[in-house]
């Protein structure tokens, strides 16, 4: 490459992670980050870390219509491998143990569009007591957003702040996420949010499989109506749920997968906002993954 279209490229790289790091409240990029301090909070018995400086809110910007975005000038094409699975064991969860799902086995693949809508499946959820999660709940949270959203989001389980709210991603994992939606240039309202079990296990420990299979059914459907290009599978029980694997985030993030349900549909495993409070040195890795996305719904890049 010519030098002159290299250091572009790089001041263009560069930016992009100033504009992320600002976006998620880092204030400082000239030190190493320090260890999060963990501490428990006493409403979520979650391990968290001290909330970051808030950071400006980013200018809002206009839904990017794939078909007049420009392709980024300098960059290299991105290229995407799919990779081979690998009978390697899985590693921790962020969560619990390593697979909780190992004996969920997902249908067979139909080319589908359902014709029922989200208030259809709602409507047929009602006062779930289908699994055993019903008994501590304050709110299920069925998700929100787009119904014809080009891109989901998937999470694990509500939270505290999202039992009581009946909203998902609204605590403080919930923001990180929401900068990073507005960090590949959509807003929260542009996409669709919901978890792989709709009420919130206690303690915020990991959904067990009896609830997973129990609740996973209405998510399948969510997508079906919702027909999303693309669902980015957040964490392990999310991801592991959604492809049937007992593979480790670790291995899978980053790198598009097919969802088995639906030809078409690509999943995108990455980690989770909560486990990125913990870690912030795996932000960087996360921007990695939000790149390929935004790129792949700008038509820049195929799977
Ligand atoms: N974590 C999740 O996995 N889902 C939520 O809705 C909130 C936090």
């Amino acid at each position: 490459m010519d030098p002159r279209e290299e250091l572009n490229a790089l001041i263009v790289q560069a930016k992009e992670h100033l504009r992320y790091f600002s976006e998620l409240g880092v204030t400082s990029i000239g030190e190493r980050s320090k260890p999060a301090v963990a501490v428990l909070s006493e409403s979520e018995n979650r391990v968290t870390e001290p909330a970051p400086p808030i950071a400006p809110a980013p200018a809002q910007q206009e839904k990017p219509d794939p078909a007049v975005i420009a392709p980024p000038q300098f960059l290299p094409k991105p290229t995407t491998t799919m990779p081979t699975k690998k009978e390697t064991p899985a590693e921790p969860s962020l969560f619990s143990e390593p697979s909780l799902f190992g004996e969920i086995s997902i249908p067979a693949i139909e080319e589908q569009r359902a014709d029922e809508t989200l208030e259809d499946i709602r409507r047929d959820l009602g006062d779930c007591k289908r699994c055993k999660l019903w008994s501590t709940r304050t709110n299920i949270v069925f998700g929100e957003g787009n119904p014809k959203a080009e891109l989901m989001f998937i999470g694990e389980g509500p939270g505290a702040d999202e039992d009581a709210s009946g909203r998902p991603f609204v605590g403080r994992a919930g923001q990180l996420l929401t900068k990073m939606i507005e960090a590949i240039d959509l807003k929260r309202e542009d996409v669709y949010i919901a978890n792989v079990v709709k009420s919130r296990p206690p303690g915020n420990r990991a959904p067990e499989a009896d609830e997973v299979k129990a609740c996973i059914p209405f998510l399948y459907r969510q997508i079906a109506t919702i027909h999303p290009k693309l669902i980015v599978a957040l964490g392990n029980p999310a991801m592991q749920a959604l492809l049937d694997t007992k593979l480790g985030i670790t291995k899978m993030r980053g790198e598009f997968q097919p969802y088995q349900q639906i030809r078409g549909i690509w999943v995108m495993p990455t980690f989770h906002p909560a486990y990125l409070l913990r870690s912030p040195d795996k932000k960087r890795e996360a921007w990695e993954d939000l790149k390929k996305i935004r790129s792949f719904l700008r038509g820049e890049m195929e799977p």
